[in-house]
């Protein structure tokens, strides 16, 4: 948008150039509330009307100029990621970006895990993993913003290491990043404080501050997109089948060598070679997974995609990109997952080894790990 005469180029909220085509991106204002004095984009509106914050997403580069400068200020991160997606949805280099600022690592969505599962010992797998990915982390809390679960330990985990400064929260998408900061906006914000005089000084940040009450704010940043994510592939409608909305429940198959299933037309998971085992598959219950012989994989693919093996549906198939391979050699004795980003994981025996080959779509993040559960 070009400046004119009697439109600002920029939100008086929060300082974002201002746009009026995508209402997905930031920045947007819808064109007939550009006449209103003071212009405010319509994340600021919400937040400012309605106490609500809203998804936004922005690529990798925008972002991290955003982190960026978070380094520049003394605040506390506060990384919101997803346990159904881990390692999809952790922001990799975080700590390189937000300089010596402390982190707290909020882990959201644990109402996905079966009930059963001890916290302790996910709280100490997720805290192994920050610590691979070269993340400190002042606190690991779980919680699910959704079904307001933990929160209070979030609240709580924010006290102990904010010492009164600002507080960003940063995160990837559908991590759950907006219902958690709609709560931390009803039990933490004076939203007396006018929004409107928060811009941050000569950037055009992407990022909303919300005053709360002891003077500092809770600073809403826009989700970073990753591609690697099959979330992010996949249309909306399957969107809703790929991302569970409750307890999974796991499916066991025993499998004998050279035997394959298919979820959906999403992904496939070939057991190459390995003596007959159990193999647990946790992904959202709302998908089909499909047994059949590796010999047959192929043509079974060929001929029923986008039918009996969907999602996705048969005018949605080339959208996503086609699938690639990856070999993976489950070792004897350990306890690993077979994890494909945001379509979940397949926990392998541990008494005996296994060769997989995983067929997902090409950039989708397929790695081995140690066992989530
Ligand atoms: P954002 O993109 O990170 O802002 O995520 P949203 O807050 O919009 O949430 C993304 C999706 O995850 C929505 O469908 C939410 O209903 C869902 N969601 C958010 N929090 C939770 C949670 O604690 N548990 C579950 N199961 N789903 C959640």
């Amino acid at each position: 948008m070009t400046e004119t005469n009697t439109h600002p180029s920029q939100c008086a909220g929060c300082g974002v150039k201002l746009q009026t085509e995508r209402s997905d991106k930031v920045g947007y204002v819808p064109a007939a509330a550009l006449e209103r004095d003071p212009v405010i984009c319509q994340r600021c509106f919400r937040i400012k009307n309605y106490n609500e914050a809203s998804t936004l997403t922005v690529d990798q580069n925008e972002f991290l100029r955003l982190l960026n400068q978070v380094g520049n200020t003394k605040s506390l991160v506060v990384h919101i990621v997803d346990i159904f997606d881990f390692e999809g949805s952790l922001i990799s280099g975080l700590q390189r970006f937000i300089g010596g600022n402390p982190v707290v690592l909020v882990v959201n969505k644990i109402d996905l895990l079966p009930k059963l599962v001890n916290h302790n010992k996910i709280v100490n797998w997720v805290q192994r993993q920050a610590k691979e990915q070269g993340l400190k982390v002042v606190e690991v809390v779980l919680c699910s913003a959704k079904q307001n679960v933990g929160f209070d330990r979030v609240l709580a985990a924010l006290d102990q290491h904010r010492n009164g400064r600002d507080i960003y929260v940063v995160g990837s998408t559908n991590v759950g990043k907006s219902t958690l900061i709609n709560r931390l906006i009803r039990d933490y914000s004076d939203l007396d404080n006018e929004l409107t005089v928060s811009q941050y000084p000569g950037t055009t940040l992407d990022a909303v501050r919300i005053p709360i009450d002891d003077g500092s704010s809770i600073i809403d940043t826009p989700g970073i997109v990753y591609e690697h994510r099959l979330t992010e592939l996949v249309t909306k409608k399957d969107l809703q089948k790929l991302m569970p909305t409750r307890e999974i429940k796991p499916i066991v198959f025993q499998l004998n060598e050279r035997q394959s299933i298919f979820f959906g037309a999403l992904a496939r998971f070939d057991f190459v070679q390995g003596e007959r085992q159990s193999f647990t598959f946790y992904a959202s219950n709302a998908l089909d997974l499909h047994r059949t012989k590796l010999e047959k994989a192929d043509q079974l693919y060929e001929e029923h995609k986008g039918e009996l093996l969907a999602p996705p549906s048969k005018e949605d198939l080339d959208k996503l990109p086609k699938w690639t391979k990856h070999a993976i050699r489950i070792p004897r004795g350990g306890q690993k997952d077979v994890y494909i980003s945001g379509l979940g994981w397949v926990k392998a025996n541990a008494e005996v080894g296994a060769e997989i080959v995983v067929h997902a779509p090409k950039g989708v993040k397929v790695i081995m790990r140690e066992s989530l559960i």
